[in-house]
């Protein structure tokens, strides 16, 4: 089988916030955007040669307003079905995120303060709903969607079998881009422990590279010796009592 092409599609900035299109036998799309961005993404996916109504499949990685605010608008312009993970069912249906966003760092709590965060995308019902491992062999792509919980609970990547990790929010460039290459967190996670346990395991199964919400395409390795300094970094903060995790199951924290 063919290669099968990622392309980037820059929903904001030159990378700041990245969709993604991959060109398989019949092509799909991951991730859709902040709320508005249908048309802009619509108009990418064209540009590429690519008939928007042949679209296979929108994949969300996770219930943030800036992967999947534009995904009701997206499945009506292509007809595609979605397909999103049943613990980030919350935010797709009520068409806002989790609230409150727990900070990684400094530029999180920033961001946690604008308002932009915090607009309501239109809500939507995913038609295809993950709930572990997904074959996408039916969608026209050789690979496969994983679950990768800790940035939200529903978090998903997908991975080809060239290896190219379509990863979402499971680890950034720095201050969202402005430093290509270079990993870093995004800006919140909700478990922060469970998201690098997931990073690991992805990272265990040797991808090429790994293709993220924010920033340029990242280089396994040294993801990997991020991780490692990540690793130090947590344990500082739980032996000091200082690294907040959300609790999935409290549903008092499901904001509608
Ligand atoms: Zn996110
Ligand atoms: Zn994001």
């Amino acid at each position: 089988m063919s290669r099968t092409k990622i392309v980037p599609i820059p929903v904001l900035g030159r990378h700041t916030v990245n969709a993604y299109l991959l060109l398989g036998r019949r092509p799909v799309v991951v991730d859709a955007g902040t709320p508005g961005s249908g048309r802009r993404i619509h108009e990418q996916i064209a540009a590429h040669g690519v008939d928007p109504t042949d679209i296979a499949l929108i994949v969300l990685t996770h219930g943030h307003i800036d992967h999947f605010g534009s995904a009701a608008e997206l499945r009506r312009l292509t007809g595609a079905p979605v397909a999103g993970h049943v613990a980030d069912l919350g935010p797709y249906r009520s068409g806002r995120a989790r609230a409150p966003y727990l900070a990684t760092g400094p530029m999180g709590r920033l961001m946690s303060r604008s308002s932009k965060l915090h607009v309501r995308a239109e809500p939507f019902e995913p038609q295809v709903l993950i709930d572990g491992e997904a074959d996408l062999d039916a969608f026209g792509i050789a690979g496969r969607i994983v679950p990768t919980p800790g940035h939200t609970a529903g978090s998903v990547s997908v991975l080809t079998d060239d290896g190219d990790l379509v990863a979402g929010d499971l680890v950034a460039n720095s201050f969202m881009g402005l430093i290509p290459g270079r990993p870093a967190n995004p800006p919140f996670h909700d478990d922060p422990r469970q998201n690098l346990a997931s990073l690991r395991r992805m990272l265990a199964l040797s991808p090429t590279a790994l293709h993220v919400g924010h920033g340029a395409p990242l280089d396994p390795d040294r993801i990997r010796r991020w991780a490692e300094r990540e690793d130090r970094r947590l344990a500082r903060r739980e032996a000091a009592g200082r690294l907040r995790v959300r609790d999935a199951r409290d549903p008092a924290r499901e904001s509608l």
